[in-house]
């Protein structure tokens, strides 16, 4: 862990993490706890978002973020906002349940939306802030069954975009990391399901299915994705903004 004073150049500040509560949340929580900033876990589940705000001397806030008006009980004072918190459904488009493309659109696109629009005037007002999306290959890509997962993803990279032009006059920058697939619950439930659908170990799931466009074969460890959304909140990061950091063992390059 990246911790000690010559890497606490976050110290002083607040940061949010949407979806703290597993996976690549927990790890940006660590990270960023580690680097100095003080943090706000927000999660549906009360349970880990507890867990991870003790483990990280943070703050626990349970909210789900398919409810706009629960969003305003959130801090507004931030510095820091990482908008992670997602989830995925998967089943061909003329099967795709209509309440469930809205959740996902509700919980990955508006809800960084509100959450941005919540938290920029306190960064405007500090000149400073940093806003991290963490959108996916998925943000860049298409793959079957996954219309609302792509959409949100594509939807969220253009918001992302749009808070980096308009923050760019007041110091804050936007930008997306865009992983291939991460080691977290949310991808071990996909290899389960996968290897029943397909009739095949989760060894070769992850080799042949999830693995097969990526010319790096191994998954992310979501300690990886929570090294560069550190790296993007740190000082040297100040000009790059409006972008998409691929984290994707090259993926988007084939
Ligand atoms: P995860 O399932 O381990 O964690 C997601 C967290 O979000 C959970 O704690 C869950 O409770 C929370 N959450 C979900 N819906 C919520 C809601 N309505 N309100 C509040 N909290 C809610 O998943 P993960 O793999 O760590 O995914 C985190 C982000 O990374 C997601 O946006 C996902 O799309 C993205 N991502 C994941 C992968 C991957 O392979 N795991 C790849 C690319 C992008």
């Amino acid at each position: 862990m990246d911790s000690g004073p010559a890497h606490a150049d976050l110290a002083g500040r607040t940061a949010l993490v949407t979806g703290g509560g597993s996976g690549i949340g927990r790890a940006c929580a660590h990270a960023l706890a580690a680097a100095g900033a003080t943090v706000h876990v927000v999660d549906r589940d009360a349970a880990t978002a507890a867990e991870v705000a003790a483990e990280v001397g943070g703050r626990a806030h349970v909210v789900d973020l398919a409810d706009a008006a629960a969003i305003d009980t959130v801090p507004a004072e931030v510095d820091i906002l990482v908008n992670n918190a997602g989830l995925q459904h998967v089943a061909p488009l003329h099967e795709y349940p209509p309440e469930m493309f809205t959740l996902l659109q509700q919980v990955m696109v508006t809800a960084p939306f509100l959450l941005i629009r919540r938290c920029v005037p306190h960064m405007y007002a500090r000149r400073w802030g940093r806003i991290v999306n963490v959108s996916s290959a998925h943000g860049l890509r298409a793959s079957p069954y996954k219309v609302a997962y792509v959409a949100a993803k594509h939807g969220l990279e253009g918001l992302s975009k749009v808070a980096a032009v308009e923050g760019a006059p007041h110091g804050v920058t936007s930008n997306c990391v865009s992983p291939g697939y991460v080691r977290t619950p949310l991808v071990d439930r996909q290899i389960a399901a996968q290897a029943r659908a397909h009739r095949l170990s989760e060894d070769e799931v992850v080799e042949k299915v999830l693995l097969d466009r990526s010319p790096v074969k191994r998954l992310v460890e979501p300690a990886e994705v929570a090294a560069l959304v550190r790296w993007l909140c740190g000082e040297h990061a100040a000009s790059l903004s409006g972008a998409s950091v691929p984290l994707d063992g090259a993926w988007t390059a084939t």
